[in-house]
């Protein structure tokens, strides 16, 4: 990979920083290529240092780009403090959001002629632009998931637990290569389908059941996370209403993503199209996220953010509808947004598909 320690520099700079600690996993495999969990890396001006513990010598070794190597053993920020590894550097920029306040005391304490800058949102923006080599992986990615949920489709029928579902799609993901799920997978059936956010449960499906399935694997690092709504059997005219609703509503979503343009104005184009329909308080959560190393990263299509989508960012676009007690619909893809519009990352089809 391109080392992107330069950019780390340049966005502390820009933070009035002269050099950056950071620790953060995906701060790390972004920056230099590390794909291991416990690592620093420190940048200042002309030098990049990473310091890692001896279970990761080699991998370090055969994976960090663009800086120094170091393996003192476990005490990385006692070494990064001995060895002056910050140089000249007295403002230092360090990730707020993903230090521990542990982390940070220790590093208050170890560095006393180092004025620390805790940032909340440090490298979101850098991180936020995908490369066509990130933009390929989070293709792979989301096809991977496409696979094993129409792999996993024909079992999705009255009588099977929703726990059932949620297991074949992890099984399916590990055995054909992911490194690890991207989150817990949602299997939501019927009236549970209205809890957004809900477990894999006991429930067994029954006929005419609307299910809420949200899975995504990790391969080479990135990120999928797809969402689709199946019914098993026919399920009746509200639901399919419902259904064609979201997905109207998806596809305005993904219309008003514009480089440079703002998160919360997708976020309204799709919740125009869910509130004229008469379910704007069934939308009770944001249009979607940044996606990439981790499964949710900036900016935010949201009302609550003020968040700017940049060329290259890689998002997704879920809107959904929950009826309470009786069931829910969500649809997501992952698109890139780029000057011609949002690219769909997602290979599979977005039509009821009724089981
Ligand atoms: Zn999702
Ligand atoms: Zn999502």
């Amino acid at each position: 990979m391109t080392p992107r320690t330069d950019d780390v520099l340049r966005a502390a700079r820009a933070a009035g920083a002269d050099g950056a600690v950071l620790t953060h996993p995906a701060h790390l495999r972004w920056a230099a290529g590390f794909t291991g969990s416990s690592g620093v890396l420190v940048v200042s001006a002309g030098a990049a240092h990473f310091v890692t513990d001896g279970r990761y010598d080699a991998q370090a070794r055969a994976e960090v780009a663009g800086a120094e190597i170091h393996v003192p053993g476990y005490r990385l920020f006692e070494h990064v403090a001995e060895n002056g590894l910050l140089g000249d550097a007295r403002r230092v920029a360090v990730a707020s959001s993903h230090t521990t306040l542990a982390s940070f005391n220790r590093l208050v304490g170890l560095l006393p002629d180092v004025e620390l800058i805790p940032l909340d949102d440090f490298l979101d923006a850098e991180i936020a632009v995908k490369t066509e080599e990130e933009i390929d992986r989070l293709r792979a990615a989301q096809a991977l998931t496409c696979e094993v949920l129409e792999s996993v489709l024909p079992m999705i029928v009255a009588g099977v637990a929703e726990s059932d579902v949620a297991a074949e799609l992890v099984y399916h993901h590990l055995k054909r290569g992911a490194e690890r799920m991207s989150f817990e997978p949602i299997v939501a059936s019927g009236p549970r389908g209205a809890l957004p956010h809900a477990r894999a449960g006991e429930r067994r499906l029954e006929r005419g059941d609307m299910v809420v399935i949200d899975v995504g694997g990790v391969l080479d690092g990135y990120s999928a996370d797809l969402t689709r709504t199946v019914a098993v059997g026919e399920p009746g005219a509200e639901a399919r209403r419902v259904y064609d609703v979201v997905l109207q509503a998806q596809r305005a979503g993904k219309a008003a993503l514009t480089p440079g343009g703002a998160g919360r104005a997708a976020d309204a184009a799709a919740r125009e199209v869910i509130e004229a329909a008469g379910y704007g308080e069934a939308f009770t959560h944001s249009l979607g996220h940044g996606i990439g190393l981790e499964t949710h990263e900036w900016p935010r299509l949201s009302r609550q953010a003020d968040d700017v989508v940049p060329a290259g960012a890689a998002v997704t676009v879920e809107p959904g509808i929950y009826l309470k007690g009786r069931f829910g619909v969500r649809i997501e893809d992952v698109v890139v947004v780029r000057a011609g519009g949002a690219e769909t990352l997602t290979p599979m089809g977005t039509d009821l598909v009724v089981l």
